[in-house]
């Protein structure tokens, strides 16, 4: 677990220039003084020496100067070591790799976003993590688990347009996966639709044998043809959102940064090791994400702090920080990749995809 002593930005003293030594020390005249803290001698003007050679060494002086600006690494033994940047979590931002294109798709990780606390950004971020990475060449389907099925009308869809949803392809047999799956107006991104009918499954699914992998099942047969499969769940940690951890590879917990939302995280804790334990070991935490993040408020970066006390290195160096384009974008029915492309959100969603990407899918 990480300690943020002395080092933290937020409560300790970290580094600063002052502190950091001249890179000429002057040369330590036989028997005279040597310590940092003596002065540089200096020649006065109007010494015997050549006032030419003076202004000569004065020039020199400039362009040594001049050169070490240009040069990141100063050569000696006293270098300056760059800092490293501090992320909005408090710890050094690590360098993330642009995404390479890939050649082939197929055997996607399935990745749920749970939280059985509702408004914490999970459909928010099944919707723009799926259209980010999709933005760097990967195949992605977004599953819509919650009965509300605010996944599907934020990408356009009419709830009660739905020819078939997921809850037809959980519930009959003769449905399959492809009549199902619909085109977003993402390129590369497509969608297991929902609506209402879904919370009649539940309540079905409880006689089905094999009741907890249902999902998983109906699944399988999509897995050879995309990169990723994101699944937005429920807030609840019902037979549905059971499912969804079954079905899954890895899970990334979306939690608003507010103090109340770091309750109930120990229970949906304990329900992901139960799914380990009892169902599925592959099963992983990917991520937490700290979203709707307001930096400028002592609150939102205590929270924040105790978020990275609690979960180390689990939590994403990305943030997501609170802004209202989020709704505009869920309005017009479109991620906020495209609705507002070079927005700070937009971006922060790219940013969790390198990572996402870098963290658990390209290893
Ligand atoms: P969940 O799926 O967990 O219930 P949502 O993703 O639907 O949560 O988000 C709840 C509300 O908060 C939505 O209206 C959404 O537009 C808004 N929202 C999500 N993320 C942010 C953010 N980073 N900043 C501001 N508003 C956000
Ligand atoms: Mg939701």
């Amino acid at each position: 677990m990480n300690d943020f002593g002395s080092g933290h930005p937020f409560g300790g003293q970290g580094s600063s220039a002052s502190e950091i030594p001249p890179m000429y020390r002057p040369a330590a005249s036989a028997g005279g003084p040597d310590r940092v803290s003596d002065p540089i001698p200096f020649r006065r003007p109007g010494s015997d020496q050549d006032p030419r050679a003076e202004l000569q060494e004065a020039l020199r002086g400039e362009i040594q100067e001049e050169l070490h600006a240009a040069d990141p690494v100063v050569p000696d033994d006293t270098a300056v070591v760059a800092e490293p940047v501090i992320g909005p979590t408090g710890r050094p931002m690590p360098h993330l790799p642009e995404p390479r294109p890939i050649g082939i798709h197929g055997n996607a990780r399935v990745i749920s976003m749970c939280n059985q606390k509702g408004g914490v950004g999970k459909t928010t971020t099944t919707i723009n993590l799926g259209a980010a990475l999709a933005e760097f060449g990967r195949k992605v389907l977004l599953v819509d688990f919650d009965p509300q099925g605010s996944l599907s009308v934020g990408l356009g869809l009419n709830p009660h347009d739905m020819e078939l949803s997921i809850y037809n392809l959980l519930m009959q047999r003769d449905v399959t996966i492809d009549e199902v799956i619909v085109p977003t107006g993402v390129p590369g991104m497509d969608l297991l639709p929902s609506n209402i009918d879904l919370s009649a499954a539940e309540v079905q699914l409880v006689h089905e044998v094999a009741r907890e992998q249902t999902l998983q099942r109906v699944l399988q047969p999509a897995i050879a043809d995309y990169d990723v499969i994101l699944i937005d769940c429920q807030p609840s940690l019902g037979l549905l959102t059971v499912n969804a951890l079954t079905a899954s590879d890895g899970v990334i917990v979306p939690l608003e940064c507010e103090y109340f939302a770091l309750r109930g995280v120990a229970l949906l804790k304990t329900t992901i090791d139960k799914v380990t334990e009892r169902l599925n070991p592959k099963l992983h935490i990917d991520g937490v994400l700290g979203t709707m993040y307001d930096g400028r408020t002592l609150h939102g970066r205590e929270v924040m702090e105790r978020l990275v006390q609690a979960w180390g290195d689990t939590v994403f160096h990305t943030v997501i920080r609170r802004t209202v384009k989020f709704s505009d974008s869920t309005v017009a029915g479109e991620p906020i990749t495209s609705y507002a492309s070079s927005s700070a959100g937009a971006d922060s969603y790219r940013q969790l995809a390198k990572e996402v990407l870098a963290r658990c899918l390209e290893e």
